[in-house]
């Protein structure tokens, strides 16, 4: 496990995560590639910078799976978040982002699907069970299975589509160019 926090683990170039600690492990908390570890923090401190998510307490935990392939369903990736009670630190966000093992470029671009998710939890404009979006009620069709009509989802797509393209800009992330992209043109 990769334990990552704004002291240790810096980034001229990306600044710096406050208050969010980033891990990853596999679904049974084993540890994965070390690789694709530092890929995936990297990463994800570049959307919490990007989104402007620094100031809130959060452990972040990013999963994925030994198996290679979709998650069931042909799911390309998951994200959850609640408060929780941390003993003496009180009360912070736990968020689950899992990425579906697949091509390292399309995981990448997920992850920053999944960042969008976790920054309308963080901001409270996302109430997944109470069917709500910045205050208003909105209820999936049960035709969308995926949702893919919801603000929500909208706006992930376009932020996800917009950090990708920032990424593969930055000085950062070049290693990122070997990897296929191609999804991208979809
Ligand atoms: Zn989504």
């Amino acid at each position: 496990m990769l334990l990552v926090t704004g002291k240790t683990y810096t980034y001229k170039s990306l600044g710096v995560i406050d208050m969010i600690l980033v891990s990853t492990a596999t679904p049974r908390g084993g540890e994965i590639d070390p690789v694709l570890s530092e890929q995936l923090t990297k990463v994800a401190a570049f959307c919490i910078n990007y989104l402007k998510i620094n100031r809130f307490n959060a452990l972040l935990n990013i999963i994925v799976s030994k198996r290679k392939g979709y998650i069931s369903g042909g799911v390309g990736g998951y994200c959850s978040a609640d408060r929780q009670e941390f003993g003496h630190h009180g009360k912070m966000w736990n968020v689950d982002i899992e990425i579906a093992n697949v091509g390292r470029g399309e995981m990448m671009s997920v992850l920053c699907h999944e960042m969008v998710h976790a920054k309308q939890y963080l901001r409270k404009e996302l109430d997944i069970d109470g069917n709500r979006w910045k205050g208003k009620a909105f209820k999936v069709s049960s035709k969308d299975v995926y949702a893919l009509n919801s603000p929500w989802e909208k706006e992930a797509y376009k932020l996800e589509s917009k950090m990708f393209k920032a990424l593969l800009k930055h000085p950062d992330f070049q290693w990122m160019k070997k990897y296929n992209t191609d999804f991208m043109e979809k």
